[in-house]
Protein backbone atom coordinates (compact mmCIF):
# COMPACT_ATOMS: atom_id res chain seq x y z
CA UNK A 1 0.00 0.00 0.00
CA UNK A 2 1.39 3.51 -0.74
CA UNK A 3 1.04 6.36 1.20
CA UNK A 4 1.80 10.31 0.61
CA UNK A 5 1.66 12.88 2.83
CA UNK A 6 0.60 16.61 2.14
CA UNK A 7 1.71 18.77 5.06
CA UNK A 8 0.55 22.28 5.13
CA UNK A 9 -0.56 24.95 7.78
CA UNK A 10 -3.95 25.34 5.61
CA UNK A 11 -4.87 28.49 7.01
CA UNK A 12 -7.46 28.46 4.96
CA UNK A 13 -7.81 25.98 3.00
CA UNK A 14 -7.64 26.92 -0.95
CA UNK A 15 -8.94 25.73 -3.77
CA UNK A 16 -4.98 25.75 -4.92
CA UNK A 17 -4.88 23.20 -2.20
CA UNK A 18 -7.61 20.92 -3.75
CA UNK A 19 -6.18 21.17 -7.10
CA UNK A 20 -2.83 19.63 -5.73
CA UNK A 21 -5.18 16.80 -3.29
CA UNK A 22 -7.14 15.88 -6.41
CA UNK A 23 -3.95 15.37 -8.80
CA UNK A 24 -2.05 13.52 -5.86
CA UNK A 25 -4.33 11.46 -4.49
CA UNK A 26 -4.90 9.48 -7.53
CA UNK A 27 -1.34 8.33 -7.69
CA UNK A 28 -1.65 6.84 -4.46
CA UNK A 29 -3.34 4.48 -2.60
CA UNK A 30 -4.03 6.38 0.40
CA UNK A 31 -3.26 10.53 0.87
CA UNK A 32 -2.75 12.10 4.53
CA UNK A 33 -3.84 15.43 4.63
CA UNK A 34 -1.32 16.29 7.45
CA UNK A 35 -2.04 20.01 9.26
CA UNK A 36 0.49 21.05 11.78
CA UNK A 37 -0.48 23.85 14.10
CA UNK A 38 2.60 26.26 13.21
CA UNK A 39 2.17 28.65 16.26
CA UNK A 40 5.24 30.65 14.30
CA UNK A 41 2.75 31.97 11.43
CA UNK A 42 -0.30 32.78 13.86
CA UNK A 43 -2.96 31.03 12.89
CA UNK A 44 -6.40 32.63 11.89
CA UNK A 45 -8.23 29.61 12.54
CA UNK A 46 -7.49 27.12 15.23
CA UNK A 47 -6.05 23.73 14.54
CA UNK A 48 -9.67 21.85 15.39
CA UNK A 49 -11.68 24.62 12.87
CA UNK A 50 -8.75 24.14 10.10
CA UNK A 51 -9.14 20.11 10.22
CA UNK A 52 -13.28 20.36 10.01
CA UNK A 53 -12.83 22.71 7.00
CA UNK A 54 -10.55 20.51 5.27
CA UNK A 55 -13.15 17.45 6.02
CA UNK A 56 -15.74 19.30 4.65
CA UNK A 57 -13.85 20.12 1.37
CA UNK A 58 -12.64 16.41 0.75
CA UNK A 59 -15.76 14.70 2.22
CA UNK A 60 -16.62 13.32 -1.38
CA UNK A 61 -12.78 11.55 -2.22
CA UNK A 62 -12.46 8.41 -1.45
CA UNK A 63 -8.62 7.69 -0.45
CA UNK A 64 -7.59 10.80 1.67
CA UNK A 65 -7.40 10.67 5.37
CA UNK A 66 -6.74 14.04 7.32
CA UNK A 67 -4.63 14.62 10.40
CA UNK A 68 -3.41 16.85 12.63
CA UNK A 69 0.06 16.49 13.55
CA UNK A 70 2.55 18.58 16.06
CA UNK A 71 5.73 16.21 15.34
CA UNK A 72 7.94 17.17 13.54
CA UNK A 73 6.94 16.62 9.65
CA UNK A 74 9.25 14.13 8.18
CA UNK A 75 8.64 11.99 11.92
CA UNK A 76 4.85 12.45 11.15
CA UNK A 77 5.24 10.45 8.15
CA UNK A 78 7.46 7.40 9.89
CA UNK A 79 4.60 7.29 12.14
CA UNK A 80 2.39 6.93 9.57
CA UNK A 81 4.30 4.75 7.58
CA UNK A 82 4.75 7.11 4.08
CA UNK A 83 7.73 7.55 2.25
CA UNK A 84 6.83 10.43 -0.11
CA UNK A 85 5.99 14.07 1.02
CA UNK A 86 3.65 16.21 -1.69
CA UNK A 87 4.06 20.21 -1.52
CA UNK A 88 2.71 22.08 -4.02
CA UNK A 89 5.03 24.35 -6.02
CA UNK A 90 3.86 28.17 -7.41
CA UNK A 91 6.05 29.90 -10.12
CA UNK A 92 8.16 32.63 -8.64
CA UNK A 93 7.11 31.91 -4.70
CA UNK A 94 7.75 28.73 -3.45
CA UNK A 95 11.03 27.23 -4.96
CA UNK A 96 13.04 28.72 -3.30
CA UNK A 97 11.72 28.06 0.10
CA UNK A 98 10.44 24.16 -0.91
CA UNK A 99 14.47 23.44 -2.08
CA UNK A 100 15.85 24.89 1.83
CA UNK A 101 13.06 22.66 3.36
CA UNK A 102 13.56 19.90 1.23
CA UNK A 103 17.34 19.51 1.76
CA UNK A 104 16.58 19.74 5.45
CA UNK A 105 14.18 16.84 5.18
CA UNK A 106 16.77 14.97 3.34
CA UNK A 107 19.13 15.72 6.05
CA UNK A 108 16.99 14.28 8.63
CA UNK A 109 15.48 11.17 7.07
CA UNK A 110 17.00 10.02 3.96
CA UNK A 111 14.48 7.48 3.35
CA UNK A 112 11.47 10.16 2.69
CA UNK A 113 11.30 11.42 -1.07
CA UNK A 114 9.54 14.76 -1.73
CA UNK A 115 7.05 15.04 -4.68
CA UNK A 116 6.55 18.55 -5.84
CA UNK A 117 3.41 19.35 -7.94
CA UNK A 118 3.15 22.48 -10.28
CA UNK A 119 0.03 24.58 -9.31
CA UNK A 120 -1.82 25.04 -12.41
CA UNK A 121 -2.23 28.37 -14.10
CA UNK A 122 -5.98 28.95 -12.55
CA UNK A 123 -4.36 28.92 -8.84
CA UNK A 124 -0.72 30.17 -9.41
CA UNK A 125 -1.98 33.61 -7.46
CA UNK A 126 -3.89 31.89 -4.44
CA UNK A 127 -2.66 31.72 -1.33
CA UNK A 128 -3.96 31.41 2.38
CA UNK A 129 -2.80 35.07 3.21
CA UNK A 130 -3.77 36.87 0.23
CA UNK A 131 -7.07 35.00 0.61
CA UNK A 132 -7.31 36.53 4.72
CA UNK A 133 -6.28 39.96 3.31
CA UNK A 134 -9.43 39.86 1.07
CA UNK A 135 -11.70 38.52 3.39
CA UNK A 136 -10.77 40.78 5.91
CA UNK A 137 -11.55 44.04 3.33
CA UNK A 138 -14.89 41.88 3.11
CA UNK A 139 -14.01 40.88 -1.06
CA UNK A 140 -15.69 38.23 -3.00
CA UNK A 141 -13.89 34.94 -2.21
CA UNK A 142 -15.97 32.90 -4.73
CA UNK A 143 -13.95 30.34 -6.76
CA UNK A 144 -10.73 31.09 -4.47
CA UNK A 145 -12.11 28.36 -1.10
CA UNK A 146 -14.82 26.02 -1.04
CA UNK A 147 -17.80 27.48 0.68
CA UNK A 148 -17.69 26.32 4.20
CA UNK A 149 -14.30 28.41 4.49
CA UNK A 150 -15.58 31.35 2.72
CA UNK A 151 -18.45 31.33 5.68
CA UNK A 152 -16.16 30.92 8.35
CA UNK A 153 -13.75 33.77 6.61
CA UNK A 154 -16.68 36.23 6.61
CA UNK A 155 -17.34 35.32 10.42
CA UNK A 156 -13.77 36.29 11.27
CA UNK A 157 -13.70 39.35 8.89
CA UNK A 158 -16.97 40.30 11.20
CA UNK A 159 -15.37 39.78 14.33
CA UNK A 160 -12.35 41.93 13.30
CA UNK A 161 -14.02 44.66 11.94
CA UNK A 162 -15.90 46.83 13.54
CA UNK A 163 -19.05 48.14 12.14
CA UNK A 164 -18.53 51.74 11.43
CA UNK A 165 -22.67 52.98 11.25
CA UNK A 166 -22.86 51.80 14.80
P1 LIG B 1 2.89 25.88 4.62
O1 LIG B 1 2.83 26.75 5.82
O2 LIG B 1 3.48 24.53 4.88
O3 LIG B 1 3.51 26.52 3.40
P2 LIG B 1 0.39 26.14 3.21
O4 LIG B 1 -0.98 25.73 3.65
O5 LIG B 1 0.63 27.59 2.96
O6 LIG B 1 1.36 25.55 4.30
O7 LIG B 1 0.78 25.36 1.88
C1 LIG B 1 0.83 23.95 1.85
C2 LIG B 1 1.38 23.52 0.50
O8 LIG B 1 0.47 23.88 -0.53
C3 LIG B 1 2.71 24.17 0.13
O9 LIG B 1 3.49 23.23 -0.57
C4 LIG B 1 2.30 25.31 -0.78
O10 LIG B 1 3.34 25.67 -1.67
C5 LIG B 1 1.13 24.66 -1.51
N1 LIG B 1 0.21 25.64 -2.05
C6 LIG B 1 -0.32 26.71 -1.44
N2 LIG B 1 -1.13 27.40 -2.28
C7 LIG B 1 -1.11 26.73 -3.46
C8 LIG B 1 -1.72 26.94 -4.74
N3 LIG B 1 -2.49 28.00 -4.98
N4 LIG B 1 -1.49 26.04 -5.72
C9 LIG B 1 -0.68 24.98 -5.48
N5 LIG B 1 -0.05 24.73 -4.31
C10 LIG B 1 -0.27 25.59 -3.31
Amino acid sequence: MTIAVYPGTFDPFTYGHMDIIERAAVLFDELIIAIYENLAKHPLFSLEQRVELVEKAVADLPNIRVTPFKVLTVDFLHQVGAKVMIRGLRANSDFEREFEMALMNKKLAPDIELMCLMASSQHQFLSSSLIKEVAVLGGRLEGMVPEPVAVALRKKAAAKLPNVSE
